[in-house]
């Protein structure tokens, strides 16, 4: 596998016919931010949305790039965390954007990480009757996934991500640079991401990350290159599958068991997305293997080795403080997935590299491994 090197930018193409657009990624890429913009869409004004910590990292970088292409733009700066993807921001993001002038033909900017990209994604979506928009993603998990696909949403008080809608930006520039100010927790968080593409479709990846995953966190080629193999893969499913209803969900990896953990923790900082998806994988590696006799228990091991190594949680007795019962994870399961007879749709792998969608998982199975595994010590 070639590794690039630290000067060439590197474009992914989202091949959604005339929804389609590029991902630019490498270091110092947000310089050029204002040229990509008016060579897209000469004359436009934008209008950028971020949050508090980003405005004081990256704000500055932005709005100069804009000024040497001489772009108008205005900004909103909305409180950091998932409770800005709240209706109240959202009211505020859109009258904000509205009272800029913003009208169609205009951009909206998206700077930051996922929580902004959800919520400016889906002001864009809503103002005006949908707005272009562009994402700089600030996050390894908003440069591997969020900024791409086009999901867009808040949360309501029955759940996350459930007002939304698909709204594909016009462009993504992933400066790599910009991970280097991102706490070492949130960078781990979103690495989980990464190594996901590796799990669920890709294993030369995955060996290749055990192999430079300390390059990686250290930033250079080895980043560059780990983000432009997530991207194009995320692409491709996408391209495959825009609306969800079928490959794309191979994406949810892990997310049936993290979504659970996520939400017995009340989606506080206890556990972060990445964290709970880290979990998820290695159970649902371990299901797999233990329960379903797809794989080798040694190669779930290996998945576990890896996800500790760069030091994710792998157990739910990981997460400190909260010890969810089985009762509570399965009734939080059956939020998340419908239960259809009493069988469950999972992701499930028949090795790494090898992810399928499985919609008829026994859901007794579920509960006794779950039990099992909240017994190990
Ligand atoms: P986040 O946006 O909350 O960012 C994490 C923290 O890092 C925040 O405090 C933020 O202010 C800070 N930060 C961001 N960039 C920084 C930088 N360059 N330097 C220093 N600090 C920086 O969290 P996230 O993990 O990026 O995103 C999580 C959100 O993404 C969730 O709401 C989740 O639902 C959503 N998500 C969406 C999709 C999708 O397809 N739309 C996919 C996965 C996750």
């Amino acid at each position: 596998m070639n590794v690039l090197t630290a000067s060439d930018p590197v474009t992914v193409d989202v091949k959604l016919g005339v929804r389609s657009y590029d991902i630019v990624i490498g270091r110092d890429t947000i310089a050029a931010l204002g040229q990509r913009i008016a060579t897209l869409r000469p004359g436009a004004s934008t209008f950028i949305i971020t949050d508090e910590n980003v405005a004081r990292h990256v704000l500055p970088a932005a709005t100069a790039a804009l000024d040497r292409a001489r772009i108008k733009h205005g900004c909103i700066v909305v409180p950091p965390g998932e409770s800005s993807k709240s209706f109240a921001i959202f009211e505020q993001v859109c009258e904000a954007i509205i009272a800029a002038r913003i009208e169609r033909g205009d951009l909206v900017v998206a700077l930051g990480g996922g929580v902004v990209g959800d919520l400016a994604g889906f002001a864009a979506a809503a103002v005006r009757r949908g707005l272009d928009y562009v994402q700089v993603p600030t996050t390894l998990l908003a440069q591997v996934d969020s900024s791409v696909g086009g999901k867009t949403a808040i949360d309501s008080r029955h759940g996350k991500n459930l007002i939304g809608a698909f709204h594909q930006p016009i462009l993504v520039v992933a400066d790599t640079a910009l991970l280097d100010t991102l706490p070492a927790r949130e960078f781990r968080a979103g690495y989980a991401e990464v190594i996901k593409y590796g799990l669920l479709g890709d294993a030369g990846f995955f060996a290749w990350l055990e192999a430079n995953w300390r390059e990686v966190f250290a930033g250079g080629a080895a980043r560059d290159h780990a983000i432009a193999v997530s991207c194009r893969a995320k692409a491709a499913i996408v391209a495959r599958d825009e609306r969800e209803t079928g490959d794309r969900q191979l994406l949810n990896l892990g997310h049936t068991f993290g979504h659970a953990l996520e939400a017995a923790c009340g989606f506080s900082d206890r556990l972060l997305h990445g964290e709970a998806i880290a979990i998820g994988m290695a159970l649902a590696f371990e299901f797999s293997a233990a329960r379903q006799g797809l794989l080798p228990k040694a190669e779930a091991a290996r998945v576990v080795r890896h996800l500790a190594a760069v030091g994710l949680p792998t157990k739910i007795k990981d997460i400190p403080g909260v010890a969810p019962s089985v009762d509570r994870l399965m009734e939080l399961i059956a939020q998340d997935k419908k239960i259809k007879r009493g069988q469950l749709t999972f992701i499930l792998v028949r090795g790494i590299g090898a992810a399928f969608v499985e919609t008829g998982v026994d859901q007794a199975e579920v509960r006794a491994f779950l039990s099992e595994k909240l017994a190990e010590r």
